[in-house]
């Protein structure tokens, strides 16, 4: 994937970090338009195409979560979000108000470009929708079918399903009856329960281990998320 001219719209009022973050940004060839508040941010997203924005929450004029919402009439650009509020309750509101992802301050500068680079990824997964590449497991998703080493996995509709999901949106939590609701397609309390078993027998199927997943992630409370963690 070209990442060279991909560009980055950075939404934050602490010159401190802005500065930090546009120069890793900048030393992994991004092209960073560094904006200090809510109206200058909406200003210059109306005036260029960006390839994903961060957007930190706390900010004058305009709040994030106002730049946000004024980004999602009109767009459906990769968002993250920058937050000082650590609570898992902030973390999953903030997915549902349409962040792709979050990072909570203080972050490192390097986790941030490593979200990037994933979110940018899924961009172009999408975009393809053809395959997704997890190392040793490729899914194919005009087939509808999982590899390992080049051998077809068997896999159940329910299965599938579940995985693509969930490997289709890296990093975000995923609630139960979410799921349900995605993979299963109906919305009964009773039946979350299932996708724990259909979980169980998916991370059988990749070879992942529950202790110590590599791509299959438990939120305590939650559900699920999915992550890239190349072995
Ligand atoms: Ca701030």
């Amino acid at each position: 994937m070209d990442e060279e001219s991909k560009k980055i719209l950075l939404v934050e009022d602490e010159k401190s970090i802005r500065d930090a973050v546009q120069a890793y940004l900048e030393h992994e060839k991004y092209e960073v338009t560094p904006a200090e508040d809510g109206v200058i941010a909406l200003e210059r997203f109306g005036k260029n195409d960006f390839d994903l924005v961060i957007l930190d929450l706390m900010l004058p004029r305009l709040s994030g979560e106002q730049v946000r919402n004024k980004i999602r009439e009109t767009s459906m650009v990769p968002i993250i979000v920058l937050t000082a509020k650590g609570s898992i309750e902030d973390r999953v509101m903030n997915l549902e108000l349409g962040a792709d992802d979050y990072l909570v301050k203080p972050f490192s500068p390097r986790e941030l470009v490593a979200r990037v680079r994933v979110l940018l990824r899924r961009t172009q997964n999408d975009e393809e929708n053809q395959r997704i590449d997890l190392g040793d497991i490729v899914i194919d998703m005009i087939g509808h079918k999982v590899f390992e080493k080049g051998a077809q996995i068997d896999m159940t509709a329910s299965e599938y399903k579940l995985l693509v999901t969930l490997a289709k949106s890296p990093g975000r939590v995923f609630t139960r009856s979410e799921l349900v609701r995605k993979v299963l397609g109906y919305d009964f309390e009773g039946y979350e329960r299932s996708i724990d078993s259909h979980i169980k027998n998916l991370r059988a199927k990749l070879g992942e281990d529950p202790k110590n997943p590599k791509w299959l992630f438990t939120v305590h409370g939650i559900g699920y998320r999915f992550e890239f963690t190349q072995g």
